[in-house]
């Protein structure tokens, strides 16, 4: 403590170049120790970084809020949290120029993910933040210093993260929740469902851009339709009712605006788990489902597209589809082949999304369009090969064509937000108005082996220097080119971007990207990692990184499938 005072007082007015002193360095406090892991060369630059470090003991947090991975990650949100609420009271005291007096940390959003800002060990707990440092102009503003480093930091990790000054019974409730979500995913596939939405769960946002929830006096609670509700057990909360939507098909339908995107987005994002209160606390899906589109311009690499499409014009290969511009519907086709080579077992679509001349043909098209100059067989041909031969369930919005009654399992109907199970109703509908529709006689074609990204596709340069960095969640700049995820829709914030940019480069620099794994055994091998060292190890400098949050595989695979510059063999 003396000493760092001493140094602030020696620096103060200098360059700002002599903050670099500080660099590695670690001080003790009374309660906690701080350590400058990364110093900023310049007030304009990105800000430096300490780590707070806290021995547990002290703290005060009973092993059984950490003793398990899942209760971990939830302490470790819930403190993220706490401390992002304790800044947000201490700023407004922001000083001097650029981000001079900047402190942060990467707050999380309505999902409970693992990230790297907050971290329980063996025996402490390490909070990492950024920092502006304090400056007039160029010149260090070693006062403020000061004032930031013995006032308002000490008052941050006073105020957040000791037990006496938390709310035991709100971090037990946190910790709860989640592990409760993570118990229910887990006994979804053992009672043969693909996704659970418990009753009384609120699943619309705010808005298009807030994923908070509606108020609730403006939203109707999700309430199960009788046929539907199965009871699953919560550890902590004991057993939810809920509507269970098992394998295989389900449509769900209903007139425009009654809820049915909300409930498959609702759906979509249960992948995740939600903090309490969020209203999808108690929504839960299969870890590895992933929402599929339509996503037009988009680049394929070789992806055997051919289950869905064949006999393009000019005779161009569909079992080695590749093209700098997809088309809505091979767009399409292209993501769900690669996310059941990812390893989907669920697939979400919506018809806002999609492109109709892959889902539907109808009998009058049919025979307009004879088969064989149609190169498109429609998803409604093949979902059912789908699920029946690769266990490859699906939920679909649908609720402009009655054909799919032909191939559904199940069909929810929406109405007013209120859900109604109307599976025989559809099926003595579909008995008398036949669709006429001939359905394609073709198998499944078996799909082509894995594909394996040669290294060369991979350059993290831009001249001498690495450059990879997220531009907001829906870029990341990948060396000279930019990967494009805008239409990857279970991204759920920035961190996971940045995070999944760091592990490619990750990949990369250790030789995992190695010409002889395929893209589905690159991420594994990344997981591998991430589950041994912690997601840190992505870190592309000597620091940990402080504002990575875990992608899902998922999601890193649907980041090298767009990357521009990539070739497969
Ligand atoms: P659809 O896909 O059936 O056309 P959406 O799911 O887009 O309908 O919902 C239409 C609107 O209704 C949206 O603004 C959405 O936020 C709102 N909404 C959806 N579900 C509920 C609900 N349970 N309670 C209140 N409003 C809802
Ligand atoms: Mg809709």
């Amino acid at each position: 403590m003396e000493k760092l005072k001493r140094i602030l007082s020696q620096i103060d007015g200098r360059g700002y170049k002599a903050y670099k002193e500080l660099q590695g360095k670690t001080f003790r406090f009374p309660r906690y120790s701080l350590c400058f892991q990364y110093i900023q060369g310049d007030p304009f630059a990105p800000p430096s970084q300490v780590a707070l470090s806290i021995p547990l003991k002290s703290a005060g947090f009973r092993e059984e809020l950490f003793s398990n991975k899942i209760r971990r990650i939830a302490l470790e949100d819930f403190l993220a949290r706490s401390v992002d609420k304790a800044i947000e009271k201490a700023n407004g005291k922001r000083r001097g120029s650029g981000k001079s007096g900047l402190i942060a940390i990467d707050v999380p959003k309505q999902e409970v993910i693992e990230r790297t800002c907050m971290r329980i060990f063996q025996d402490r707990i390490e909070a990492r933040l950024f920092i502006g440092l304090p400056a007039r102009g160029r010149r260090i503003a070693g006062d403020e210093a000061m004032e930031m480093f013995f006032e308002d930091l000490p008052e941050i990790a006073e105020s957040s993260l000791f037990i006496e000054v938390l709310s035991k019974s709100d971090i037990r409730r946190h910790v709860c929740v989640v592990e409760d979500q993570d118990a229910l995913r887990s006994q979804l596939e053992e009672r043969g469902l693909v996704a659970f939405i418990a009753n009384g769960s609120l699943l619309p946002r705010r808005s298009g851009v807030d994923q908070r929830p509606l108020k609730k006096d403006e939203a109707v609670l999700f309430e199960s339709p009788p046929s539907m509700e199965v009871e699953l057990n919560a550890p902590n909360a004991g057993k939810i009712r809920g509507m269970g939507i098992p394998r295989g098909i389900t449509l769900i339908v209903g007139g425009g605006f009654h809820g049915k995107s909300t409930l498959l987005s609702a759906i979509e994002r249960s992948v995740y788990d939600h903090i309490p209160d969020d209203g999808r606390e108690y929504v839960v899906t299969l870890r590895s489902a992933v929402k599929i589109r339509a996503e037009d311009g988009r680049r394929v690499e070789c992806v055997d597209i051919s289950p869905f499409i064949s006999n393009l014009p000019f005779g161009k290969d569909t079992l080695r589809f590749r093209t700098d511009n997809a088309s809505g519907s091979t767009s399409q086709a292209a993501n769900i082949i690669e996310a059941i080579e990812a390893g989907a077992k669920l697939l979400l679509l919506d018809e806002d999304t999609s492109a109709t001349n892959f889902m539907i043909r109808d009998a009058r098209m049919q025979r307009l369009v004879a088969a064989n100059r149609e190169p498109i067989t429609p998803f409604i041909d093949r979902a059912r090969q789908l699920f029946e031969i690769l266990g490859v369930s699906t939920v679909l919005v649908m609720g402009g064509s009655g054909d799919y009654f032909d191939i559904a399992d199940r069909v929810v109907l929406m109405d007013h937000y209120r859900p109604q199970d109307v599976t025989s109703k559809a099926r003595e509908i579909a008995g008398e108005l036949p669709s006429q529709r001939v359905p394609a006689e073709s198998e499944l074609p078996k799909l082509s082996n894995a594909r394996i990204p040669l290294p060369e596709s991979f350059n993290p340069m831009i001249g001498k220097k690495v450059t990879v960095r997220s531009r907001g969640k829906d870029h990341i700049q990948f060396g000279r080119t930019t990967i494009d995820l805008t239409y990857v829709e279970q991204i759920a914030e920035e961190s996971q971007t940045r995070a999944i940019g760091g592990l490619l480069l990750y990949a990369v620099r250790n030789g995992i990207i190695d010409g002889k794994r395929s893209v589905h055994e690159i991420v594994k091998a990344l997981e591998e990692r991430i589950d041994a060292e912690g997601l840190e190890v992505a870190s592309p400098f000597a620091r940990p990184s402080a504002d990575y949050a875990r992608p899902r595989p998922e999601e890193i695979c649907a980041a090298i499938n767009r990357l521009r510059t990539l070739v497969v063999r």
